[in-house]
């Protein structure tokens, strides 16, 4: 073998410094080479449904494999107008006015439209407030588009909602926008519309955008209901964003939209800048957007699954009830989503790096979780737990996780 010449190293670009995503980081990495190795683990990791027998409604299905023969060309760059119809339909439904086919925007999921959003808007020290603990996606499409994340805080002590003194004293000349998840991951909560009403009295008073992502809007339990941000935000630039992955359980698929909504008339200049993203990776996938007609008209399967005895509400009672009997862990139940952000009590668990918490987990118990601090959150206190396993694995994996925690009480 002749001796490789010496390259210089191939770095990443120093736009990814201050980028990050644990949720599938190297505790994940880790996980992939135990199961390669022959170990079964049990993940409380990541939201995908379709994984854990969730499986996508069948209509949807068929009407993707109807239309693939319709779908090998590009689609127009904001997509196919029967999706956009469907989402027009749905906003009003939601009670938004005055949204047209032109405002929306399918994408490859919400993921794509969230960086496509941010890297439209931001300026290298443009400030963007976005809540602690966050779906980390949000801060690392404001550090990728050059713009600095501020965290504001959701009060653990008041059911996760949005601190409105703490998000008011974030807000800088810097700041142009307020990101809020609602109903949220990682916490569950849901926010009541006085707290809505109070973000966006914040963003009329300075002047600043409202991103709100409300990809979960149909994970609801116990019969509370939500108020779409836009409802309530018809004088104040509010986009909103949703789509087919989690509603739906077809995360796969990759279909989600992204609405500009409430006063857009300042704002022409920024929807070319969306208009040109859009336009520059041609279009969203088009059989995804296929479905999106056929999942928002008609019977909503996800109705069943989170109404009393239906899976997913089942599975967060057990988990819930589960994980608080063990001594030193408290958490707020979740009103909605697949997830819940329980807390170990500092005086018992004294843990300096949750990564490394979490790793042991995994080592010694073969359970997957998300440590705390992957969502943003200050202090290495939480981990985030998805319920998504059969009843079954769920109850296997928190008696792990509770063997781990005694085990951990005793050093
Ligand atoms: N927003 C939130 C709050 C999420 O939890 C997720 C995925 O977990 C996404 C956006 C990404 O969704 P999509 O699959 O549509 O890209």
């Amino acid at each position: 073998q002749p001796e490789a010449p010496r390259l210089p190293q191939v770095r990443k670009s120093a736009k990814l410094a201050n980028v990050c995503y644990d949720i599938r980081g190297p505790v994940l990495t880790r996980a992939k080479q135990m199961e390669d190795e022959g170990h079964k683990i049990i993940k409380l990791n990541i939201g995908n449904l379709a994984a854990f027998g969730f499986d996508a409604p069948e209509e949807i299905q068929m009407d993707m494999i109807r239309n693939l023969p319709n779908s090998a060309g590009y689609s127009d760059s904001k997509g196919i107008f029967a999706a956009r119809k469907a989402v027009m339909h749905y906003t009003q439904q939601k009670h938004i006015k005055g949204v047209t086919i032109e405002d929306i925007y399918i994408g490859n999921g919400v993921s794509e439209l969230i960086v496509m959003a941010m890297n439209a808007l931001l300026n290298v020290g443009d400030e963007v407030l976005v809540p602690a603990p966050d779906y980390p996606l949000w801060t690392a499409a404001v550090s990728l588009s050059g713009g600095r994340p501020v965290h504001y805080l959701c009060d653990e002590a008041n059911g996760w909602l949005p601190d409105l003194d703490d998000m008011r004293a974030r807000i800088t000349p810097n700041t142009r926008a307020i990101v809020v998840i609602n109903p949220n991951n990682p916490t569950g909560a849901l926010y009541p519309d006085e707290i809505l009403r109070g973000i966006i009295d914040l963003a009329r008073e300075f002047g600043l955008i409202l991103y709100a992502d409300e990809v979960y809007d149909k994970v609801l339990y116990d019969g509370v209901t939500h108020t779409s941000m836009a409802a309530l935000s018809e004088d104040v630039l509010t986009i909103i964003f949703n789509g087919l992955s989690k509603n739906y359980r077809s995360c796969g698929y990759r279909a989600g939209w992204m609405v500009v909504c409430g006063d857009k008339r300042h704002a022409q200049d920024y929807i070319e800048g969306l208009n040109m993203l859009a336009s520059m990776r041609l279009c969203a996938n088009v059989p995804g957007q296929y479905a999106i007609q056929t999942a928002l008209g008609g019977y909503q399967s996800i109705d069943d699954l989170v109404a009393e005895g239906g899976r997913m509400r089942s599975q967060r009672d057990l988990a819930y009830d589960l994980i608080t009997a063990i001594p030193g862990v408290s958490c707020v139940k979740p009103k909605a989503t697949l997830y819940m952000f329980p807390k170990l009590d500092p005086r018992m668990y004294p843990i300096e790096d949750d990564q490394s918490f979490i790793a042991e987990l995994l080592e010694q118990e073969r359970v997957l979780l998300v440590q705390g601090t992957g969502f943003n959150w200050p202090h290495p206190d939480h981990f985030r737990l998805v319920f998504l396993p059969h009843e079954n694995d769920l109850r296997d994996a928190i008696g792990r996780i509770a063997r781990f925690l005694e085990s951990y009480r005793k050093r």
